[in-house]
C-alpha cells in the first residue's frame, strides 16, 4: 500500500526546509517503486514544481499521464530520439556536445526550442561533462539557437556522510563551472542538491532541490526528520495449520519446531519482493506483534510461526511498513541484506503486487 497522504507530508517538510529553492520531485524507476504518476500528482499538490525523471521515456509517461509541470530527463543511451521530449516540453539534460548535437537537431526537427539543463561532472565520474570539456560544451550550448540553457546541474557523490570532504570539493568545481557558464553569457539557474544535501547542506540548495528518497519518507542521513515511509507491505493469511514438535518446514526442511506449534501460510515470496536471503531471519507483523518466518523464503510463500497463538486465516500480514508500530521496516530489509533502503523499495514494482493508493 502507497500512502499518498505520507509523500504530501513528506514534500511539504522538504519544501520547507529549502525555502529559497524550488522543489523538483524525482520519480524515476516509476516513483521509487511507487508508482510515478500517482507521486508526481501529490508532490506537485504538496508544493514541488519540478520533475526528475531518469529516461526520456519516463518523462513522456508522465505527460502522457496529463502532468503538464516541468520535468526533467537526464539518461538515456547514445542516439536517442529527443524531438518526442522537445515536442512534449521536457527538459532535457546535456553531458557532451555530442548530446548537443542530437537535442538541437531534434529541436529543429520538431521547430520549437529544447530547453537544457548542462550537466558538469563535479567528480562523481557517472553522468556530466568533465571539466575539461566543459568551457567548449557551455560556448557551444551559447551559440547554438535552437536550445536555450537553462540551468546548469551536478550530482553529488557522498551527500550521505556528513562532512565527507568530498562534498565541498564537488562545490567548489561546481561554483568554477558556474561561473564559467556565466562568462560564456548564458543565465542559467543552479541545482545540485539530492535528499541527503537537502536535509544537511542548506548551503548547497541553490535555485532548485532534487529529493528522492526522502520524497517517499526514507531518510537517507543519521540526522531526525519527520520523514513518513509512504510505502507498505502487506499480505493477509492463506492457511492455518498445527504441525506437532519435530516436524520441519519449507524447502530443506531447515527449521525443526521444537514444541507443538501453530503455522501461518502468507502467500508472498522472492518472486514479489521478499529477499530469499532474508530465510530464517525475518519478522513479520501478524495479529499484534513481530513473529518469525520459519524455513526458507520460497518463490510464492513465507511460513510463520505463531506458537500457541490463534491466528485467523485472513489475518493481515504486514512484511514492511513505516515501523511505528512495530512492524519490520524497508530499512531493516536492507540492513540485513546488505543493500539500502532505495534498492528494497524500488525492488517492490512486481506484476503480483497490487499496488494500492492510500
Ligand atoms: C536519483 C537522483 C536524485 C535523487 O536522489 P535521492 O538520494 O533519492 O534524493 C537526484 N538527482 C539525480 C541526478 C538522481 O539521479
Amino acid at each position: 500500500m502507497i500512502d499518498l497522504d505520507n509523500v504530501r507530508h513528506n514534500v511539504a517538510l522538504l519544501a520547507g526546509l529549502a525555502p529559497r529553492a524550488e522543489t523538483m520531485v524525482v520519480v524515476k524507476a516509476d516513483g521509487y517503486g511507487h508508482g510515478a504518476v500517482e507521486v508526481a500528482r501529490a508532490a506537485l499538490e504538496a508544493g514541488a514544481t519540478w520533475l526528475g525523471s531518469c529516461s526520456l521515456a519516463e518523462a513522456l509517461a508522465l505527460r502522457a499521464a496529463g502532468i503538464s509541470a516541468p520535468v526533467l530527463a537526464w539518461l538515456d543511451p547514445a542516439g536517442t530520439d529527443y524531438a518526442p521530449g522537445v515536442a512534449a516540453g521536457v527538459d532535457l539534460s546535456v553531458s557532451s556536445q555530442r548530446q548537443l548535437v542530437e537535442v538541437a537537431g531534434a529541436a529543429r526537427a520538431v521547430g520549437r526550442e529544447a530547453r537544457v539543463h548542462l550537466k558538469v561532472d563535479t567528480g562523481l565520474s557517472r553522468n556530466g561533462c568533465p571539466s575539461d570539456e566543459w568551457p567548449a560544451l557551455v560556448g557551444k550550448a551559447a551559440a547554438t539557437p535552437e536550445v536555450r540553457v537553462h540551468a546548469v546541474w551536478s550530482h553529488l557523490a557522498c551527500a550521505d556522510e556528513a562532512g565527507h570532504p568530498a562534498t565541498d570539493a564537488q562545490a567548489e568545481r561546481f561554483d568554477d563551472a558556474y561561473r564559467e557558464a556565466l562568462a560564456a553569457g548564458l543565465e542559467p539557474i543552479r541545482h545540485l542538491a539530492n535528499s541527503a544535501a537537502l536535509l544537511t547542506r542548506p548551503d548547497l540548495h541553490f535555485d532548485l532541490v532534487r529529493p528522492g528518497i526522502a520524497a517517499y519518507g526514507l531518510n537517507p542521513v543519521p540526522e531526525a526528520f519527520d520523514l513518513r515511509p509512504a510505502m507498505a507491505f502487506r499480505s493477509s493469511v492463506a492457511l492455518t495449520k498445527r504441525i506437532p514438535a519435530g516436524e520441519s518446514v519449507s524447502y530443506g526442511l531447515g527449521w525443526t519446531a521444537e514444541r507443538d506449534t501453530t503455522l501461518a501460510l502468507v502467500p508472498v515470496g522472492y518472486a514479489d519482493g521478499v529477499p530469499r536471503s532474508l530465510s530464517h531471519r525475518m519478522d513479520v507483523w501478524l495479529a499484534g506483534r513481530r513473529r518469525p518466518v520459519v524455513g526458507r523464503v520460497c518463490m510464492d510463500q513465507v511460513v510463520v510461526d505463531c506458537g500457541d497463538d490463534a491466528v485467523a486465516e485472513g489475518a493481515e500480514v504486514v512484511l514492511f511498513g513505516a515501523g511505528t508500530a512495530g512492524e519490520p521496516t524497508a530499512r531493516e530489509w536492507a540492513e540485513a541484506t546488505g543493500t539500502i533502503d532505495y534498492e528494497i523499495v524500488t525492488g517492490m514494482y512486481r506484476p503480483r503486487v497490487a499496488r494500492v493508493y492510500r
